[in-house]
């Protein structure tokens, strides 16, 4: 079993292995579009994404210090931390010339109480230059990559909009464990529409032989300003409610990797922006249906998984 006090291996306990300490991340919004919006591979986005950011323009480095001392005071202040990741979050955050990429990641990590980093990207954004600098990043820190991949099937992908396919994925995924030190961290949604049970719980068993460090899993939910949003007002899709996704995600759990980190299990949401489905919006009710529907099942993370 993961652990004793949760059945599966969450990102917070790493953590607090690994640092002695609990540690918090740090959102950064640096001005990156991404290739899904500004015309190379796409101009919609994804089905699900409100970005509607085109063009990249990188804050300049004195901003981007002072917007993480801001998060640093804020969630220190918050949660009484003082060791924090950065987390280049927003869009696309590798879509940029590898040299501006290495004064902003440097800058960022050159900050106090600063222990490492996040990027989230796609993997279609990673040329071998920006992983030779990542490389070279997690020589001196604790660093990750997150890549968005959403599912593992190509039918999916092409539903969502996502403008990249499986392979590109493992192409991506491939090449970062060829660098040393990058942990790898994949992005999965739950209740993709069309997507059936035993298609997430392939998702889950592709992801788990891949040997990828982590997963963040996400549920499938409407925010305004989409397409999604146009199929749900047209009853064209509907996400999962809370028992249907507390099932999923649970089985989901069973068919992936033990060694894999949970970062996640449900998705942050812009309450602003946000329609449906509700329950979301109580993510730690959700979570404890979750943590109970597992020792109701007496079950745990990779329980069912055969390798
Ligand atoms: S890859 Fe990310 S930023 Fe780009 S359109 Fe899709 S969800 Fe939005």
């Amino acid at each position: 079993m993961a652990t004793a006090a949760k059945r599966y291996t969450t990102f917070n306990a790493h953590l607090r292995q690994l640092f002695g300490d609990r540690v918090y991340k740090v959102s950064v919004d640096a001005g990156f579009t991404c290739p899904n919006r500004d015309g190379a591979k796409g101009i919609g986005g994804c089905a699900y994404c409100y970005g509607n950011r085109t063009e990249t323009s990188l804050i300049d480095i004195p901003t981007l210090q002072a917007f993480i001392r801001q998060g640093v005071v804020a969630v220190g202040r918050k949660y009484k931390a003082s060791k924090f990741l950065i987390y280049f979050q927003s869009y696309s955050n590798t879509y940029a010339p590898v040299e501006q990429l290495a004064v902003l990641y440097r800058a960022a990590l050159a900050e106090p109480g600063i222990v490492g980093m996040s990027i989230g990207t796609r993997p279609d954004c990673v040329a071998d230059d920006v992983l030779d600098l990542l490389e070279e990043l997690a020589q001196e820190t604790y660093l990750w990559v997150e890549y968005g991949v959403q599912s593992v099937h190509d039918a999916t992908l092409d539903r969502i909009k996502r403008g990249h396919s499986f392979a590109e994925f493992v192409n991506a995924v491939e090449r970062t464990q060829q660098r040393r030190g990058i942990n790898i961290c994949a992005h999965v949604i739950l209740g993709l529409p069309g997507e059936t049970r035993e298609q997430m719980l392939e998702t889950a068993r592709t992801l788990s032989r891949l040997g990828i460090n982590g997963a963040k899993i996400h549920s499938a939910h409407i925010v305004k300003e989409t397409e999604w949003e146009r199929l749900y007002e047209r009853g064209e899709y509907r996400p999962m409610e809370l028992p249907e996704y507390v099932d999923t995600v649970c089985d989901f759990l069973e068919h992936l990797a033990p060694d894999i980190i949970v970062h996640r299990l449900i998705g942050d949401t812009l309450r602003i922006r946000y329609i449906a489905p509700a329950w979301c919006l109580d993510k730690n009710e959700a979570l404890k249906a979750i943590n109970a529907e597992l020792e109701r099942r007496d079950s745990w993370q990779g329980k069912l998984l055969e390798r």
